[in-house]
């Protein structure tokens, strides 16, 4: 298959704004994609070499690419920045200049996209000295032999900027699309993808062994399941109401975090992101040998800083300095964790997803022993209404965040927020009753002592899972220290980007957009309607146009948050926060 066919669906999927449209251009490439290159095609639109959770990137920056178009085209590198100036973007600069080069190609040179797709991969792998200059060599060779689209295409790509905001979403249909000619297949797919993280092998699966195998996946000790996340509730009242008799687990405030061990033995830790960090937490793999009683599992919790003196719980900011990756020694003797495990995914073979609460919860207590090191979150079942607002007033009391409620005969619903988990937290006076994930949208430079710090505010929104975008919903200009608006200068330079991003719909204009990639955590006095936001727009009472919007939103001590983009607060969960403060305000008057 001739990679040109890759480049022409982007460039395709860029000019249209339809995200149907975008999903039908995708399917069609996916079936005319053999089945032994879906794989990587599939990582391929993702922007990416490999799953997520395996960490491997091809790596190269702007000033590289530069280069070696430079090379490639035989002109200086002043020529290649100024043409990138000029155009905004490198790919298209690498086109303009390339183009000319290209015409003189023979048919018989055309670039494969499993050329495309075998040397990307020798790119990723490359390591250790000379491993630049080999980079460069292989992504000249491609770009010799490519035309003006294609080099376009393949610098994006190489410098993680594909610009055509294909989410998962949109990967996920158009495969559905591809087998059965509709969206019909999407749940199963799903499923699949929540259970391993790895699209580009559901895809293979999907399209060589077809829907059946699909539906019967299974966990893969090694592979992360995507979480399970926690709906809100206004009062323990409503949690009764919804759920009945329930379990009430303390909500531990430190990371979330996968625990796998394979059947050779080997354990993994995964972030809620999925990010590799067993590196990180030496202490918590070493308990795993002595305090889990099985040979291959999964095991879910929260990850929290113990007092090595007292033996108490230590709060967030202390125990986030454990994401660090050098000195972990020092640190894990000054700030040892804890794994309160609230969950088993996968037991010696057997998925444990499907199995009710009750009988997980069995099964994890009879699995993991207490040990300073791996323990069980605390639990209670509870009947009615007063005993869990105790249980939720007690769990305050000894510094946890709040309570989870679970629901006793649901399964583990992986990578979706459903009632079969409710938080219920401290609500701070004046405040919404619960923080809010916002994805980065740009920022702006502030005025007096903040221009000199290059930052002053972000330009933030939340993510519309329907149509796979990110929806405007607050400009945050507080809750900062000097030393974050710094960092976030930073930080933020990195992935400035010249226009509004295709996935971004806002009416604002930030000083500088930027790709949607950070996830950061706000705290708001409430939810008001608005006319300059796009998260949850539609035609208010008075036949006006409006959005929602955070009202006085200012960033956490949480601050920057260990989630991608595509997990951030989510449109419909801004509803239906907007909807159970309306509630409560009513509730309050009566
Ligand atoms: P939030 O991040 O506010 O949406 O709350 C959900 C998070 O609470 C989960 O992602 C976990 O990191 C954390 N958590 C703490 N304790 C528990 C528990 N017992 N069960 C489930 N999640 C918990």
């Amino acid at each position: 298959m001739l990679f040109s066919k890759f480049c022409e669906t982007f460039d395709r999927i860029e000019a249209t704004p339809s995200r149907l449209s975008s999903t039908d251009f995708l399917s069609k490439l996916f079936l005319e994609t053999p089945a032994s290159q879906i794989r990587r095609a599939v990582y391929f639109c993702q922007g990416r070499v490999a799953p997520e959770f395996e960490d491997i990137e091809v790596g190269i920056g702007d000033r590289i690419a530069e280069q070696t178009i430079a090379r490639t085209a035989g002109v200086t590198v002043a020529k290649v920045q100024a043409e990138y100036r000029k155009r905004g973007d490198l790919g298209v600069a690498a086109a303009a200049l390339l183009e000319k080069k290209a015409q003189t190609r023979l048919a018989s040179e055309e670039l494969t996209a499993q050329k495309v797709f075998e040397s990307v991969s020798r790119m990723a792998q490359a390591a250790g000295t000379g491993s630049q200059e080999r980079k460069i060599k292989i992504l000249c060779e491609l770009l010799s032999k490519s035309s003006g689209a294609e080099a376009k295409t393949l610098i994006r790509f190489c410098t993680d900027n594909m610009r055509i905001g294909i989410g998962e979403p949109t990967i996920i249909d158009a495969l559905s699309f591809a087998v059965a000619g509709d969206k019909s297949l999407k749940p199963d797919i799903e499923r699949a993808f929540n259970l391993s993280s790895d699209l580009g092998m559901v895809a293979e699966v999907l399209l060589s062994e077809g829907i059946g195998r699909i539906r019967a996946f299974k966990p893969i000790a090694g592979n992360p399941i995507r979480p399970a996340l926690a709906e809100r509730l206004e009062s323990a009242e409503a949690i009764i109401e919804k759920l009945g008799e329930c379990a009430v687990e303390g909500k531990y405030d430190g990371f979330r975090i996968q625990v796998h061990k394979d059947r050779a033995g080997k354990v993994r830790v995964y972030s809620r992101k999925q990010e590799p960090m067993t590196d990180m937490f030496p202490e918590l793999v070493k308990a795993v040998a002595t305090d889990v009683d099985a040979k291959e599992f999964i095991l879910e919790g929260e990850a929290v800083g113990i007092d090595p003196k007292s033996g108490k719980i230590l709060p967030f900011q202390v125990t986030v300095q454990r994401k660090r990756k050098h000195g972990i020694d020092e640190l894990s003797r000054r700030i040892p964790l804890r794994l309160f495990c609230f969950e088993i995914l996968f037991l010696d073979g057997r998925d444990m997803t499907y199995a009710p609460y009750r009988e997980r919860h069995a099964m994890l207590e009879k699995t993991v022993s207490k040990s300073d090191r791996i323990t069980v979150a605390e639990y209670k079942i509870c009947k009615d209404a007063k005993t869990l607002q105790r249980y939720f007033e007690d769990a305050l009391s000894r510094g946890l965040e709040g309570i989870i409620a679970k629901d006793l005969n649901a399964p583990y619903i992986a990578g979706a927020r459903k009632f079969a988990w409710i938080k219920l937290k401290k609500s701070y006076q004046g405040a919404l009753s619960d923080t809010v994930d916002v994805v980065i949208i740009g920022f702006y430079y502030g005025k007096g002592k903040r221009t000199k710090l290059g930052f002053g505010g972000l330009l933030t929104a939340v993510y519309d899972d329907e149509d796979d975008r990110f929806k405007s919903i607050a400009r945050v200009g507080s809750g900062f220290s000097e030393e974050q608006m710094e960092q976030f200068s930073k930080m933020l330079g990195k992935i400035v980007v010249k226009e509004k991003p295709r996935e971004v719909d806002a009416l604002m204009e930030p000083d500088e957009w930027v790709a949607p990639k950070y996830v950061v955590e706000v705290n708001a006095d409430e939810i008001t309607k608005s006319p300059v936001h796009s998260a949850g727009r539609g035609i208010g009472a008075d036949g006006e146009e409006v959005g929602l919007a955070l009202r006085f939103p200012r960033m956490t001590a949480a601050g920057i948050r260990d989630k991608s983009p595509h997990d951030a607060t989510t449109v419909n969960e801004i509803i239906e926060l907007y909807e159970m403060q309306n509630r409560a305000k009513k509730h309050s008057r009566r």
